[in-house]
């Protein structure tokens, strides 16, 4: 398995493809052979020079005589057909949806990795296409929103008049909503976003927007903290709730879904009626059924004045981007696929099995789900908390004491028996320890960032007080002055490099002038 093929995407109207300049560097750099059929990449801005100077060979036809086959959308039967036998093939397969497609690929001996089927774990981020996928189509779904809604997104002041933030609803926090949440904040609309997880509020929340509540209680997370189908009481509910949103919203972008089921009709007819003409309804899920009763897949539904529109292709419409995303997240698979000059299938291989529907032409089971680890027991009940022994106010006047009668016990001692005023140094030196170790033990751990400033500041008048002791001599009040500068000068710096790297993991990435806010963007 040492050459790979990448063909021009067959579906109409599909821009994306497999591989990129740079994904094919890095598969050459592996020792791997790379061959791109002529014009695979034009509708994504990527010309075939550009893949030739990757590296890459370039084809007159589709490379289906390669040892794997990477691909963007699941192959036609036809192209099964042309696939060499024994091949791997590596792509979206959504099997539910291309009947005969997993038995064709079987036939042909193929050993199948379906990338709709990369376990959505922490390990495996870097290789899911279905994630990378959903974040650009949350955003592009705002895009498109934004481009058929008729008024801005921010609000306005201008002589003519004033008009009020558009006001977004996103039902569904995962990966797509949050993007949406997300790029429609940064238009600076009025956002408020529903889901049935608890765990999304928080997500929703941390990007500014409003999370929603019905009054029905219901937990909706189900095995491994994935979504599970609601009870059609829920439903009702949740139905309810829009249609009071619909009668104040401009916009509502969908992407609920349970994986593995269709999606669950929340926007029905009336609900839509409900909306004001001119509004817009974005139907993430088109494909799979879609939220909204009114949505037909891969068109613009007009009903009453508004605008459905049910997209399938909204990564495609970022061709460039998301083949790119598209083609560093198979470069990752291929990570788990050995070392070396060839690509192998490890069936131990905790992201690969679950996504092996395919091994040498054998059909294989979806692997067992694995129990989640049984959480630990409680300690007995006799025995106090861990955390309350710790921080428990007895206890820690205990350590007060404690700590005040040594320092009491050392000051006697030095004070009998010190030369001088050694005595007054060491005072302080005992007191600046003992008050300083009672400060810094008592801030959380949330809050050692703004404490590493207040600490460079004192690392400064240390610097200072290390100096003045600094004389022409080599005594120890010398030594022990240079010391000082040294450790509180690897301090300072230490504690600004900490400090830069936090707070560039919080800056945005952008013009140095920012534009004048209207009131939107992340806070
Ligand atoms: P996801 O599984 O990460 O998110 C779906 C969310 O819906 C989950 O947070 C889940 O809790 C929530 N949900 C489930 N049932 C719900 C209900 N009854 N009410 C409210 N929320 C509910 O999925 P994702 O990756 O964010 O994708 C979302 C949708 O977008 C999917 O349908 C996906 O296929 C689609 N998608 C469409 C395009 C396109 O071009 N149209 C592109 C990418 C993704």
């Amino acid at each position: 398995m040492r050459i790979i093929g990448v063909p021009k995407e067959s579906l109409p109207g599909e821009k994306r493809v497999a591989a990129t300049p740079e994904s094919i560097k890095k598969l050459k750099d592996r020792g791997l052979t790379v061959r791109v059929q002529k014009g695979a990449g034009a509708a994504a801005g990527i010309d075939d020079a550009a893949f030739a100077a990757a590296g890459a060979e370039l084809t007159d036809t589709a490379p289906f005589d390669a040892d794997a086959i990477f691909k963007v959308r699941p192959p036609t039967l036809d192209e099964v057909w042309k696939i060499k036998e024994g091949a791997f093939v590596v792509s979206l397969i959504q099997g539910e949806r291309n009947p005969g497609l997993v038995d064709a690929l079987a036939g042909r001996k193929a050993t199948v990795l379906a990338l709709e089927k990369v376990p959505r774990v922490t390990r495996a981020q870097k290789m899911d296409v279905l994630s990378s996928m959903a974040n650009l189509s949350g955003y592009r779904a705002v895009v498109e929103a934004a481009t058929h809604y008729q008024g801005f997104f921010s609000p306005q002041i201008t002589a003519a008049g004033a008009t009020p933030p558009a006001k977004v609803l996103i039902i569904g926090a995962g990966v797509a909503g949050l993007a949406a949440i997300g790029a429609a904040r940064a238009l600076g609309a009025d956002v408020r976003a529903f889901d049935t997880r608890a765990a999304a509020r928080e997500q929703v929340e941390s990007l500014g927007a409003r999370f929603l509540e019905v009054k029905l209680k219901e937990s909706g997370e189900g095995q491994g903290g994935y979504a599970k189908v609601m009870s059609p009481e829920f439903i009702a509910a949740e139905m309810e709730l829009f249609r009071q949103q619909a009668r104040e919203c401009d916009v509502i972008i969908t992407t609920a879904l349970v994986p593995g089921t269709k999606a669950p009709v929340l926007v029905p007819r009336d609900v839509a009626e409900c909306l004001k003409p001119g509004s817009v309804i974005v139907d993430m899920a088109a494909e799979q059924g879609g939220n909204c009763e009114l949505t037909r897949p891969g068109e613009i539904v007009v009903h009453n004045g508004v605008q459905i529109l049910g997209f399938t292709d909204l990564a495609s419409r970022m061709a460039s981007t998301s083949s790119r995303f598209f083609a560093m997240n198979l470069v990752h698979l291929c990570g788990e696929l050995g070392k070396g000059e060839t690509l192998t299938i490890d069936l131990e291989n905790d992201v690969v099995r679950p996504a092996l529907l395919v091994h040498e032409g054998k059909i294989l089971p979806p692997p067992p789900v694995k129990e989640p680890a049984p959480a630990p027991k409680p300690p007995p009940a006799t025995a106090k908390p861990v955390q309350q022994q710790i921080t428990s106010p007895t206890r820690r006047a205990w350590g007060s004491t404690v700590g005040g009668l040594a320092v009491i016990v050392i000051l006697f001692v030095l004070g009998r028996f010190a030369p001088g005023d050694f005595l007054q140094h060491s005072t302080v030196f005992v007191l600046a320890c003992f008050v300083g170790w009672q400060v810094i033990w008592s801030v959380s751990p949330a809050l050692h960032t703004p404490l590493m400033s207040v600490t460079n500041a004192i690392s400064g008048i240390i610097i200072i007080g290390g100096m003045l002791q600094v004389g022409a001599g080599f005594d120890v009040a010398s030594i022990l002055g240079a010391l000082a500068v040294l450790f509180a000068a690897i301090n300072i710096a230490g504690g600004f490099l900490v400090t830069q790297r936090m707070l560039k993991m919080f800056r945005r990435e952008g013009p140095a002038e920012p534009a004048p806010s209207h009131g939107g963007g992340h806070k």
